[in-house]
């Protein structure tokens, strides 16, 4: 059976995490959440100040201190992937709202898309890999041997994400988190630099009407036929 790459893109809180999640367990690959990666350089630049609500994000600063991010992926006790930002575990701040708000334009930065594609890219050198994010299957990836696209609506995913954060602890209210996905939606699909984009030949999956067995049945089918090398 031959080793591939898996490209998982789609909106925010579309659900493709947990599937990428669980495929890579179910197949043995590494999974890396590009996400956390962008959540983590949002959370340095609100943390050294590079963030201001009248005049954005500080581009200048934050390209210039992009050699002083590091970040890296660790297991925790209970089994889940957490992210380290300079060896610290910042897996609960980069969830919560403050984030959220500030990582879509951090993200548009091209400096530092460059910068954590190219990190992505070396990730996934040795392929046997599952990376999910918006622009796996176009920009980090494009040779991927298996692409998924996610769709579905703003209302489900605002409403998981509401979910997963009040489990969680986290304060939130319905109506911001619903707008918080409406713009990062807007964001991610009109910025310049490697803008939200299905695939041409990503294999589309509505999230909105399939269960999570039924997503992972669908998943697990195209992963048996891609590393069976048929198309
Ligand atoms: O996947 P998640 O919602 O955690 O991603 C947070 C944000 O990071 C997205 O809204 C998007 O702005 C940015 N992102 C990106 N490219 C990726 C992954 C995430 O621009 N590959």
């Amino acid at each position: 059976m031959r080793k591939i790459t898996v490209a998982i893109d789609g909106y925010s809180s579309s659900g493709k995490s947990t599937m990428a999640k669980q495929l890579a367990k179910k197949v043995g690959y590494v999974y890396v959440d590009s996400g956390a990666m962008y959540r983590a350089t949002a959370l340095y630049a609100i943390r050294h100040g590079m963030t201001d609500p009248e005049k954005g994000v500080d581009t200048a600063a934050l390209s210039a201190a992009l050699h002083d991010i590091n970040i890296s992926f660790t297991i925790a006790s209970d089994g889940s992937q957490h992210t380290l930002l300079n060896g610290e575990d910042v897996e609960k701040e980069i969830r919560g709202m403050q984030v959220s708000g500030w990582v879509s334009p951090v993200a548009v930065i091209p400096e530092v898309r460059h910068y954590l594609v190219d990190l992505q890219q070396k990730y996934g050198r040795d392929k046997g890999i599952v990376m999910d994010g918006r622009d796996i299957g176009t920009t980090v990836f494009p040779d991927a041997e298996m692409k998924v696209f996610v769709e579905a609506s703003p209302e489900v995913r605002a409403a998981r994400r509401f979910q997963e954060l009040t489990e969680k602890g986290t304060p939130a209210d319905y109506d911001d988190v619903l707008a918080n996905i409406r713009e990062r939606d807007h964001i991610d699909t009109t910025r310049k630099e490697s803008p939200l984009r299905q695939a041409p030949d990503a294999f589309v999956l509505d999230n909105d009407r399939l269960t999570r067995e039924q997503q992972m049945d669908i998943l697990l089918k195209l992963f048996e036929e891609k590393t069976c090398g048929k198309d």
